[in-house]
């Protein structure tokens, strides 16, 4: 994920754009295309579906009637430390702030990671959390990205998750398959498609039944 266009102004030059006046947008919100990504938008055509995906506009600053930095709740779900307990039985662990893509839409782009999340390896605040409520039977990992995580902290984390007996769905939430470019993103893919697929015999007897990774894309 190296090769990217971190700037506003880059994209609209390496696009045929003409420049404009979206610095304090690009600034609230850093610019983060990966090459890859930049290659699937129309050059010249400000209305690509793509394109609007991760191109600063200042009317991402308009102040709006009932619109909020907040606007899913997230800050008032957080329950532990990288953790958010929103509906009873299901839980969203941040697993990470970094994304392979910047989208202008993220409804977490003003979430404060640092304070969410503290430099934890193991994340072991969401697990003794997920250890002390035997109802949540869903957990989500999310971020972030949780897949711009390296192979042993990814699969670490599954693992500790199929090991606990209540857990009966496993949700992954990424755009990495399609926006981001990190090498390794399909072997992770692979791996965990076949962890999903071993889970319906390893845990039989536990809470985990068969899980799959789904990839929706964009094209
Ligand atoms: S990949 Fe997801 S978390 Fe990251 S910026 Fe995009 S929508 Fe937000």
């Amino acid at each position: 994920m190296k090769r990217a266009i971190r700037s506003g102004a880059e994209l609209r030059r390496r696009l045929r754009l003409p420049a404009d006046e979206s610095a304090e947008a690009a600034e609230s919100f850093s610019t983060f295309v990966p090459e890859e990504f930049l290659r699937r938008i129309e050059p010249g055509n400000p209305h690509d579906p793509l394109l609007r995906q991760v191109l600063p506009l200042s009317a991402e600053l308009a102040d709006r009637r009932g619109y909020a930095a907040d606007p899913v709740g997230d800050l008032g779900s957080i329950a532990a430390s990288g953790l958010l307990h929103k509906y009873d039985r299901r839980a969203l662990l941040i697993t990470t702030g970094a994304c392979g893509v910047h989208c202008r839409y993220c409804f977490r782009r003003e979430f404060p990671y640092q304070a969410a999340h503290p430099a934890d390896p193991d994340l072991q605040p969401p697990l003794d959390y997920l250890r002390a409520h035997p109802e949540i039977d869903e957990v989500l990992l999310s971020g972030g990205d949780p897949l711009t995580l390296v192979d042993e902290k990814l699969f670490g984390l599954v693992s500790e998750i199929e090991s606990l007996q209540q857990v009966r769905r496993l949700r992954i939430h990424t755009r990495m398959p399609v926006g981001g470019t990190r090498q390794g993103t399909q072997s992770q893919c692979q791996t965990l498609m076949t962890r999903g697929e071993h889970g319906s015999r390893e845990h039989r007897r536990s809470g985990l039944g068969q899980w799959f990774l789904a990839v929706r894309t964009t094209g």
